[in-house]
C-alpha cells in the first residue's frame, strides 16, 4: 500500500453518492510533503516522457500539479472555469460536466499558453466519469500539442472514467484507485496495482 493509499484510509470519508472527502489533506487543507511523495512517484511514472508542460483545471488541481510541476521543472497551465475579465486574446474553450456539482462548466485556457510544440502532463485530483479529463485532453488536442499523459491522484475505479481514458490509447496513471467503497460502513478498498 502506497502513501497516499494509506492517507485516505485513515483520513478519507466515504459520503453518499459515491464521493470521497478527502479536505483534510489532499483538496482543501493540503499535505505538502503528501504532494511531495506524489510528485515523485509521477516523476518516475512518466520518467521517459519528453513533457515540457503540466495542465490541469481548477481549483483542486492546481496543488498537486505545482509540486508535480517541480520534479520535471516545467510551467503549470491550469484550466479556468469561468470567463474572467481578465481572459485576453483567443482561448481554448471546453464543455465539462462536474461530478460533485452537477452542473457544467465551460473550460478555458488562453491559446498562448498551448501550442504544437507543447508536450503535456494532464493532471489533477479525482477521476470519475472523466468529463473533467476529456474537456482538458480536448484542449490540448485543439492545440495541436501531444498529451504524453494523465495522473491522476485518486481514481474511483467503479465509475467509468479510467476505462473510458484508457481505451483512448493514453497513458493514465492514478497512484489510488479505488474499487469500491461503502458510505455506510466507511470502507474502502483498493485495486491491487
Ligand atoms: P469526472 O469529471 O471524472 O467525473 O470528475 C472529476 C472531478 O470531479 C475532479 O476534478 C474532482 O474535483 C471532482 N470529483 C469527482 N469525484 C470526487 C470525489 O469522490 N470526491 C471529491 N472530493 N471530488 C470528486
Amino acid at each position: 500500500m502506497n502513501v497516499l493509499e494509506e492517507r485516505i484510509l485513515k483520513d478519507g470519508i466515504v459520503k453518499e453518492g459515491n464521493v470521497l472527502k478527502v479536505d483534510s489533506f489532499l483538496n482543501h487543507q493540503m499535505d505538502i510533503h503528501l504532494f511531495g511523495e506524489m510528485g515523485k512517484e509521477f516523476k518516475s511514472r512518466f520518467a521517459d516522457k519528453p513533457i515540457n508542460k503540466i495542465l490541469t483545471i481548477e481549483a483542486s488541481g492546481i496543488g498537486i500539479a505545482c509540486i508535480v510541476a517541480q520534479q520535471f521543472d516545467v510551467p503549470v497551465v491550469f484550466a479556468k472555469k469561468s470567463q474572467s475579465i481578465n481572459l485576453e486574446g483567443e482561448m481554448y474553450v471546453a464543455e465539462v460536466e462536474s461530478f460533485t456539482h452537477k452542473c457544467k462548466n465551460n473550460v478555458i485556457v488562453a491559446q498562448k499558453f498551448l501550442s504544437p510544440e507543447d508536450h503535456v502532463l494532464i493532471i489533477d485530483d479525482f477521476l470519475a466519469n472523466g468529463c473533467a479529463l476529456q474537456g482538458l485532453i480536448r484542449i490540448v488536442q485543439a492545440a495541436g500539442a501531444t498529451v504524453e499523459g494523465i495522473g491522476i491522484a485518486i481514481e474511483k475505479g467503479f465509475q467509468s472514467g479510467g476505462r473510458i481514458i484508457r481505451n483512448l490509447g493514453f497513458q493514465l496513471e492514478s497512484l489510488a484507485v479505488i474499487e469500491k467503497m461503502n458510505a455506510q460502513t466507511g470502507e474502502i478498498v483498493f485495486r491491487e496495482q
